[in-house]
């Protein structure tokens, strides 16, 4: 598959992902097509040596693992993840804001750290879960998507607004609010959108986690194609390349992981984030159902390794000096692995060369990124995670620009380049030994 054909599928896959609730759907999709079994967390597990399985948390997490058909028993899990969610805004519960006039404006609050300006001007479509009655004592969840546009956050006109140029603030609670109708629609419309796109009576929608989505497509751009486009490629990009890679992996000596964690935008505390039990808690029940101690099940966490996967900046033109003048990376450059002193990222000595050395093996290149040494940067969910489940790990990503727009740019070749790291990753069988000095040999 070419460069471009594979960020034309990349596309499709976030077009078919409006929210994380739809991110964990797709993902789903394509590992019911490769054969996975589908576990809850309230069941009880009987695995296989050999078999495929997953199991999804809130609708918007999800961790599937393939089992090894030749396992010792403190086999390590070899790790990847990438999280779910993309900054957005959420439709509060009370929904309209009526008027002025006889206009319906939408109520909605922040989700994430977003680039408000390029929220303005844009066709933004409504996507998530509702939790509907759909008998005297039953609930149900279902995934909604209003498909087109249903509204729009209008600009003031630059005649009404001549500091507009001039690094204007925006207001959420007032700024911030798309417009719904002028007229048109009266009061309880939207409850009525809700209820139509759930197939259920307005009576009925007893919850809701509902988002705004851009609608603007994604595409492949440039005189030679060298770029995509898309909304939510942070980190949707990487979460497509992992799972690609994962699915075609084969390792018989370990347990491979895909995780996609939601709530990574907004710190990852929540029953199903980085910080949860979640990925802890499956690890464990894995070993358990495999027949493995509490020792060896140890001995195995003791010898995993984790990568850790969420976008990276790209060097920006217009603004360089921004950046690490030596450690900068650039599009269409290759897998970027994140550094940083205070431990934002975990990559370290041995996760850098481990990973390093399997991109060698693949051909794939490597870039690294470290922050200004003036400036913050961002976070991930790999060292939060291993407050939860403490193993070797990397920080890697692609490299972007506009991180936090609703709408990003990356480079056409990067996407396959994770793609083949990772399907290195997963395939080679790792064996970390910490007994005198740290080794990895596969
Ligand atoms: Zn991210």
């Amino acid at each position: 598959m070419t460069d471009v054909e594979l960020s034309r599928e990349l596309c499709d896959f976030i077009a078919q992902s409006p929210s994380m609730f739809h991110t964990v759907a797709s993902i789903s999709r394509r590992l019911d097509e490769a054969g996975f079994t589908r576990l809850a967390e309230g069941n009880a597990w009987e695995l296989e040596r050999g078999g495929s399985y997953y199991v999804v948390r809130n609708g918007s997490s999800l961790i599937a693992f393939k089992v090894g058909s030749n396992l010792a028993p403190d086999a390590p899990f070899q790790m990847a993840a990438a999280h779910s969610d993309s900054p957005t805004f959420k439709v509060k519960q009370v929904a309209e804001l009526e008027g002025p006039a006889d206009t319906l404006r939408l109520n909605v609050e922040g989700y994430g750290g977003m680039l408000d300006a390029m929220w303005f001007d844009r066709p933004l479509g409504i996507a998530g879960r509702v939790v509907v009655r759909t008998d005297d004592h039953r609930l149900e969840s279902r995934l909604v998507a209003s498909g087109g546009p249903v509204a729009l956050i209008p600009n003031v006109a630059i005649h009404q607004n001549r500091e507009a140029n001039k690094g204007f603030a925006y207001n959420h609670q007032v700024d911030l609010c798309p417009l719904f109708s002028a007229g048109e629609l009266t009061a309880g419309s939207f409850e009525q959108l809700v209820a139509q796109m759930a197939g259920v009576a307005p009576e009925c929608v007893l919850g809701r986690d509902l988002y705004l989505v851009n609608l603007t497509a994604p595409q492949v751009w440039g005189w030679k194609e060298e770029f995509v486009s898309s909304p939510k490629l942070d980190d949707l990009q990487c979460v497509f390349a992992v799972l690609k890679a994962f699915v075609e992996a084969v390792n018989n000596a370990s347990i491979t992981v895909f995780g996609c964690f939601d709530n990574e935008e907004v710190g990852s505390r929540s029953r199903q984030g980085a910080l949860s039990t979640f990925l802890r808690e499956a690890l464990q029940r894995v070993s358990a159902a495999l027949g493995r101690t509490d020792e060896e099940h140890l001995r195995a966490i003791a010898r995993s390794f984790l990568v850790s996967c969420d976008n990276a900046h790209a060097v920006h033109p217009n603004h360089p000096e921004l950046f690490d003048a030596q450690n900068r990376a650039r599009m269409n450059g290759g897998v970027v692995i994140k550094e940083a002193a205070s431990g934002t990222y975990t990559t370290d000595a041995l996760g850098r060369a481990v990973f390093t050395a399997l991109c060698q093996e693949a051909g794939v290149p490597v870039q690294t990124f470290a922050n200004r040494s003036d400036s913050r940067g961002g976070s991930t969910l790999g060292n939060l995670s291993n407050t939860q489940v403490s193993v070797h790990a990397v920080d890697v990503g692609l490299a972007q620009l506009a991180m936090h727009s609703s709408y990003e740019t990356a480079g056409i070749k990067d996407t396959g380049y994770l793609m083949r790291a990772l399907a290195a990753f997963y395939a080679a069988p790792l064996n970390i030994d910490e007994g005198e000095a740290i080794s990895c040999v596969w």
